[in-house]
């Protein structure tokens, strides 16, 4: 059996981290796995790295902060495979071209085009772990690219589908995908499984938990993503393809603090929905300053103060009794 193994950077944040995700790796391969890693950048290093660059000059070449971000995936590539080795288990670190990811021509937000995972598929036919570092590729012109930020998701999901793997196991710093947030809203309820298309509603409107693109890619691939807590026990979330009859109505309220908007997103975020969440909020004395909806979401801009009030109403009177139970 083939899984992808994705590592988010809090859960690399440090070298004791980073043992603990390598013993991860050890683990599924003492069952006999084949294991292919993808590491996000340690940490807040992606956020050190353009703050650098941006003391030096307000406006970095688009070019340039992509030479110097896909450092940091390969600071953590690197040292995956030095952790590896210590545990006795052979790997390569690998760059995003090294790894076959092919991009669009763009700087910054670009989408995967191609895999060509043959170097993969020798590392492991040679018994390696091959470690590739996540978020990067390489254009046509023969550039280094970035795929946006939190683009190792998407790294993740782009080679579980090229590999044709059975399992594409995302691990992260949250126990599994939520209503809401469950540190803004309490009565957040976990889901164990959701829907590709409500998770990919989820991710556009707000969700912080998987890089939209990589939904779209799993979407696309009909490839399950396992979203799994990193050091703490839990079945996670399952991301896959849920007949509409087990879909809930909602999957989930999410928020944009940019625009000020909360969103209401799930099969039956309709224009219904929308003028239901208007007179929920205008009840409430929230006033509704202006709505909009797209394909499974409805969304609504209210005061940046009354942001997360608006939120527990919305989650709590229209979304929870609504939701079926997950078994
Ligand atoms: N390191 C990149 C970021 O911080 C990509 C990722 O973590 O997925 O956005
Ligand atoms: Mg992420």
């Amino acid at each position: 059996m083939l899984i992808v193994q994705k590592f988010g950077g809090s859960s690399l944040a440090d070298i004791e981290r980073l043992r603990r995700a390598a013993e991860i790796c050890r683990q599924a391969r003492c069952r006999e796995h084949d294991v292919v890693l993808v590491v996000s950048a340690m940490g807040d290093t992606t956020d050190r790295l353009i703050d650098m660059a941006q003391r030096i000059s307000p406006r970095p070449s688009r070019r340039e902060l992509d030479a110097l971000m896909s450092t940091g995936e390969q600071q953590s590539a690197a040292l995956m495979a030095i952790m590896l080795e210590s545990l006795g288990i052979k790997a390569q670190s690998l760059t995003g071209w090294q790894a076959g990811i092919l991009t669009e021509d763009k700087q910054g937000g670009a989408d995967i085009r191609m895999v060509a995972p043959g170097r993969i598929q020798a590392a492991l036919s040679r018994g390696l772990v091959p470690v590739v570092a996540g978020f990067q590729g390489f254009s046509s012109q023969g550039e280094i690219s970035t795929l946006g930020r939190g683009g190792s998701d998407t790294t993740a999901v782009a080679l579980a589908a090229a590999l044709e793997a059975d399992s594409c196991r995302i691990y992260t710093d949250v126990d599994g995908i939520y209503t809401a947030d469950p540190r803004l809203i309490g009565s957040a309820v976990k889901l164990e499984r959701i829907d590709f298309r409500d998770m990919l509603s989820l991710a556009r409107s707000g969700s912080q938990v998987l890089h939209s693109k990589s939904v779209e890619l799993a979407l696309a691939n009909e490839m399950d993503i396992q979203l799994l807590p990193a050091f703490q026990e839990g079945k996670g979330s399952l991301v896959c393809r849920m007949k509409d009859s087990e879909r809930p109505v909602y999957a989930g309220v999410t928020r944009s603090l940019e625009r000020s908007e909360l969103s209401l997103a799930g099969k039956g975020a309709d224009a219904s929905a929308l003028s239901s969440m208007v007179i929920l909020l205008s009840k409430a004395g929230i006033a509704v300053t202006d709505g909009r909806l797209s394909e499974g979401c409805a969304a609504v801009k209210v005061a940046p103060a009354q942001l997360e009030d608006a939120m527990v109403l919305v989650h709590d009177k229209m979304l929870l009794g609504l939701l079926t139970p997950t078994k």
